[in-house]
């Protein structure tokens, strides 16, 4: 089976198509500022040496879909678009649903309902279905929504303690995000324990420019970090995460400040570049060791949130099989995994400094809840949740 991936942003197209039988990758790509007079595209495949580059204005995601579909016949990957078996699109926000769905009218009616809760995602998420069904007619497509792994929680986990009838009416709730991705890794971790998920319990930390943690027992996401919207929970790039709401109410009075502007604030001008003026995780590291206070005040924060939320996973799991790192920083910062797990020996967790600065998964045996750094594959798990929704549903017919 050929699968397509695309991940659609409001100016960008990410793709990767797979051959799912080797689990193979055999193009992939990124086209970005689309709708801007210059856009850029840079394509890779099993074929080409060297990236393919171009500088070209892509009008609309129409456009890129068309470039991505050229280039996949020039290189003589396949005949026709049409002829994939299957398109899997990364829908941000699936409101209700708790698995991938085969897209149909209903459904598309479904994610377009949604975009009030993800306002900038969804319309980038349907312009992407929309390209893909023009260029694609024939092809099964099927929306896997970031959200849906976390549809298990619980009623008391999930609902806010806000007038009951408002939040139903405007389905207002804990949704949680970075799903696929911690799911993925959930699976891989439970591989490398060498025991069934449905065993095991987890404290999953997707750790990126975004970033996230799960409660997982018996293999099924139990509470997680992010809320009705990707701002809560910890610290992030640029996002806050958790802070008092009255702090915008204080916003608002105190620096006259509009709704839009204090949503910007929060998204886009706080987290650690708030604190010390960078997002990147890297530069933070680098200040620090050049003696910048402020670098230093942002890492110890986003640490101390996460071990945070270690401590409140632990309580609600009872028993940790392991904690699991990925994302660009769980997967490469030694010192934000060392720095969120010491002095937790308490709990059960032990982080041998040496083992860990390898940046590879280690069992650490003297630990009673293992540490893995596994990295993450959200395009694969989209192709593998793509193909089980077809087989599936041809299944039924
Ligand atoms: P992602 O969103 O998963 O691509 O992750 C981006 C974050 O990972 C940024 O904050 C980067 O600074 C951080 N990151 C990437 N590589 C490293 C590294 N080698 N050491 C520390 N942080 C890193």
């Amino acid at each position: 089976m050929k699968i397509l991936v695309i991940n659609s942003g409001s100016s960008s197209i990410k793709f990767q198509l797979f051959s799912m039988k080797e689990r193979k990758v055999l193009a992939s790509g990124l086209i970005e500022q689309i709708g801007e007079p210059l856009g850029k595209v840079k394509l890779n495949s099993s074929h080409h040496k060297e990236p393919v580059t171009q500088k070209l204005a892509i009008p609309t995601h129409e456009h890129g879909i068309e470039i991505i579909s050229s280039f996949l016949i020039d290189s003589k990957i396949i005949k026709s678009l049409d002829n994939l078996d299957g398109i899997g699109h990364r829908v941000v926000h699936g409101g209700k649903f708790n698995e991938s769905q085969l897209i149909d009218d209903n459904i598309m009616q479904e994610i377009i309902n949604n975009t009030p809760l993800a306002p900038i995602h969804s319309p980038a998420n349907i312009a992407g279905i929309k390209a893909a069904e023009i260029e694609a007619p024939n092809v099964p497509q099927v929306a896997v929504f970031d959200t849906a792994f976390h549809q298990t929680m619980p009623p008391y986990a999930y609902t806010y303690a806000l007038p009951y009838d408002l939040c139903k009416r405007l389905h207002i709730r804990r949704y949680g995000f970075h799903g696929t991705s911690h799911k993925y890794i959930a699976e891989e971790a439970s591989k490398i324990l060498k025991k069934p998920l449905s065993k095991c319990n987890f404290i999953t930390l997707h750790l990126g420019n975004g970033t996230s943690a799960a409660a997982i027992k018996n293999g099924k996401c139990i509470d997680t970090s992010m809320g009705l919207s990707p701002l809560e929970g910890l610290i992030m790039g640029t996002r806050s995460g958790d802070l008092d709401p009255a702090i915008i109410f204080y916003l608002e009075r105190m620096e006259k400040l509009k709704p839009y502007e204090i949503d910007m604030l929060l998204n886009k001008q706080s987290g650690l570049k708030g604190i010390c003026g960078t997002n990147d995780l890297r530069e933070v590291q680098d200040k620090m060791s050049s003696g910048d206070e402020r670098a230093k005040l942002a890492f110890d924060m986003f640490c101390y949130r996460i071990k945070k939320y270690i401590g409140a996973y632990y309580a609600i799991l009872g028993r940790v099989d392991a904690i699991i790192f990925t994302g660009g920083i769980g997967e490469n910062s030694a010192s934000v995994r060392y720095q969120s797990c010491k002095d937790l020996s308490h709990c059960g967790i032990l982080i041998d400094k040496k083992k860990n600065d390898k940046n590879s998964t280690h069992i650490e045996s003297r630990s009673e809840v293992k540490i893995l750094v596994v990295p993450t594959n959200e395009e694969l798990e989209i192709a593998k949740l793509t193909e089980y929704i077809i087989q599936k549903n041809s299944k039924a017919n």
